[in-house]
């Protein structure tokens, strides 16, 4: 009886610890152990590519069911060996495929698996982002990217999970893009024949940060104005007066050294006799000594002075609507039939009602905007490397200088005061102290833009 009693205690306590086990079993996928060996045919031959190299599992939690489901177990495995020895644990991370290329680069990945679903995500700049979700991604499948320059790391999850076993894969590389070489230093120099009045250009492109551009030429004042990052942009005018005949433009930007010429042609320019009565009052008014002090004080000084930075896009329009021009650019004018007072008229006039809107005829800053007893109400605005607007005998101002404005902006209203003859806009166009036609630059063909296309 002591025998069998016993026999009954010990049947109980095995049952006991069975059930226990069974217990243990069923929390499989809260428990985890670490395997030092992979001895259980249950690695999935998966293969995956990234930019054709072919990567190895960096990482890997698997999960075994065993006795039918009613065991199992999880192996969470750092650095998972390729062959599955004992030696190679641990010495695989994340593969470092180096430099792949220059951006832009395309960068692909092909999965090759039985049945596993793949999750990639690429990091750049500490900034990780999803490539592609579960439902997206398959067996066979594959990623194609365009990628900008930089220094990334791509992590791609392969995760199955079949009625046996299952769980995750990781793969990890890093790998870098650089920046394609920049493009060459370029000159485009723009028309180098021009007529008297005709604005001259060059522009320079993908110039190096640390170098500043330099231009001298027998024509006068040349300066570059940034144009971007590495592009500059000189305009170089041909005043009426110039003379024709052939002159030089050496051009220095590092690697590039431009020594050329450039042929002045002579313009048929119109010639004028101006009646002005010196008795009437604005006439008497503007042409005091005070008046022609404060315009020696106020206007040729602007003449030396350029914004760097280039402001103007596109081609300039007309500042005012309707009216007709009633002395064009360079007309050789004389007053009252008198030779002795020969010069050459320098603006535009365009003869319009008092009051007509006067439009900024590109986008530029206004460097000066006062009533004045000479040219009554003067607006100039600089567009950038020294190209300025005049407009002469203003009734009305409705900017300040330092004003930004953007083209087709209303400056004033076009008036009758100063040393004018009737309501008209002297609209005049310089770079530096020379005089450029208002007019041609209403053209697409003139040669402020022929650099520029
Ligand atoms: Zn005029």
């Amino acid at each position: 009886m002591k025998k069998n009693k016993l026999l009954i205690v010990l049947l109980v306590l095995l049952a006991i610890i069975v059930l226990c086990g069974a217990a243990a079993g069923f929390g499989y996928y809260k428990y985890q152990k670490t395997y030092d060996a992979i001895g259980e045919e249950i690695i999935p031959d998966d293969t995956i590519f990234v930019a054709e190299t072919e990567l190895s599992p960096a990482e890997a939690r698997w999960r075994v069911t065993v006795y039918d489901g009613f065991f199992g177990k999880v192996l969470g495995i750092a650095g998972l060996p390729t062959d599955k020895t004992v030696d190679a644990i641990y010495e695989l991370a994340e593969i470092d495929l180096g430099e792949l290329g220059e951006a832009p680069y395309a960068l692909t990945a092909q999965y090759r698996s039985r049945n596993a679903l793949y999750t990639a995500y690429l990091t750049k700049d500490n900034t990780e982002m999803m490539l592609s979700g579960e439902d997206v991604l398959s067996a066979d499948d594959e990623i194609a990217l365009m990628l900008e320059a930089g220094t990334y790391s791509l992590r791609i999850e392969s995760l199955t999970d079949f009625e046996k076993f299952g769980g995750t894969l990781t793969y990890r590389c890093s790998f870098s893009i650089k920046d394609p070489p920049p493009p060459p230093p370029t000159l485009v120099p723009g028309k180098l024949e021009l007529e008297q009045g005709e604005i001259l250009s060059f522009k320079l492109l993908n110039i190096p940060e640390d170098i500043t551009p330099t231009i001298s030429t027998g024509l006068g004042m040349a300066v570059w104005a940034k144009a971007g990052e590495r592009d500059w942009f000189a305009a170089i005018p041909i005043g009426p007066a110039r003379e024709p005949g052939t002159y030089n433009v050496k051009i220095s930007a590092g690697e590039i050294e431009y020594d050329g010429t450039v042929t002045v042609l002579a313009y048929d320019f119109d010639f004028q006799d101006l009646t002005v009565n010196y008795g009437s009052a604005n006439v008497a008014e503007a042409t005091t000594a005070t008046a022609l002090q404060q315009y020696r004080e106020k206007i040729p000084p602007l003449w030396k002075t350029y914004d760097e930075e280039r402001y103007w896009s596109g081609k300039f329009i007309r500042p005012v609507e309707g009216g007709y021009v009633g002395t064009e650019f360079g007309e050789h004018r004389i007053t009252n039939g008198d030779p002795s007072t020969m010069r050459y008229h320098y603006g535009m006039d365009i003869e319009v009602d008092t009051g007509t809107p006067i439009h900024a005829p590109n986008a530029g800053r206004v460097v000066l905007a006062e009533m004045l007893l000479n040219t009554g109400g003067t607006v100039v605005i600089e567009y950038g490397g020294g190209l300025k607007s005049y407009f002469f005998h203003m009734s009305q101002i409705d900017v300040t200088a330092g004003d930004m404005v953007a083209q087709g902006d209303v400056v004033g209203l076009v008036g009758n005061l100063g040393y004018s003859t009737g309501p008209h806009l002297h609209y005049e166009m310089r770079i530096g102290d020379q005089a450029v036609s208002p007019s041609m630059l209403f053209d697409d063909g003139a040669g402020l833009y022929s650099a520029d296309k």
